[in-house]
């Protein structure tokens, strides 16, 4: 199926239209943004490697029960996805402290969490996609009390179910931001994109922190080599699903 109108273009990839009203063609492009899109550039191969990377992803979550809305892979950068309407919060799930995590709170870089925490973040621009309390969500009506318990749930199960792919991949999977939909039967389902623009990966048996890195943070820090860890984390992907 051809792709028709262009939908709606985001950071990293642009939806299309198709022929079906319920089913969309999701498009992933080379281009890098950091910093709520204060700097800007190009990963070479990132469109080819994030939707290969996603497409396993998805498949895998499937198959242990998470409804997403991947459909399938129709190009090495495309892929058909069940139209839905995004919920504008982000969800991030935690398992060792970095990032915005160490900024706010001070808990060292690198300290693993007792327990995986799953936060919300409004996905608003202008306000710089702030960190929501409960209070806060349910205030601005982003989602239903039911609805809010239901993506503390499947977060915490994806995060199962990839720290442990991950883990065989030989790679840490420190943290990670999933989006959600309400799709055309109403039922909220997993959307968006896994992949290293999406999660903080560590190579598993380097210990060098900034070797390490196996995800967009070398863009964001300007650790080089970026094209290189995104290859590495596809391969290491790939090499798994083929044993
Ligand atoms: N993340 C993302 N998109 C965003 C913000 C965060 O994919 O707009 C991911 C990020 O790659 C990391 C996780 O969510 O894996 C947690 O990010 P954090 O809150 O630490 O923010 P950051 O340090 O990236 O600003």
């Amino acid at each position: 199926m051809s792709a028709t109108e262009k939908l709606y273009e985001g950071k990293a990839k642009i939806l299309y239209t198709t022929q079906d009203p319920d089913v969309l063609l999701s498009h992933f492009k080379d281009d890098a943004t950091a910093f709520n899109a204060q700097k800007r550039g190009t990963i070479v191969g990132k469109g080819e490697i994030n939707c290969t990377i996603g497409t396993a992803l998805f498949k895998l979550l499937s198959s242990k029960g998470i409804p997403t809305h991947f459909i399938e892979q129709t190009s090495p950068t495309d892929m058909r996805v069940r139209r839905v309407q995004i919920l504008p919060l982000e969800v991030v799930i935690r398992n060792i402290a970095a990032g915005s995590l160490c900024k706010q709170t001070g808990i060292p870089q690198g300290t693993i969490l007792k327990h995986p925490l799953v936060e919300f973040f409004y996905k608003k621009d202008e306000l710089n996609d702030p960190l929501l309390t409960r209070d806060r969500l349910l205030l601005l009506e982003l989602a239903t009390p039911e609805q809010l318990e239901r993506l503390r749930t499947m977060a915490l199960q994806i995060n199962e179910i990839l720290c442990q792919f991950f883990r065989e991949c030989h790679i840490t999977l420190v943290d990670f931001k999933l989006e959600f939909g309400i799709d055309a039967d109403g039922n909220l389902i997993l959307a968006d994109e896994i992949s290293p623009d999406t999660c903080r990966l560590w190579d598993a048996e380097e210990t060098d922190p900034k070797a390490r890195v196996l995800d967009k943070d070398r863009f964001r820090q300007d650790l080089g080599s970026v094209e290189n860890a995104y290859q590495q984390v596809l391969q290491r992907v790939q090499s798994l699903l083929n044993t």
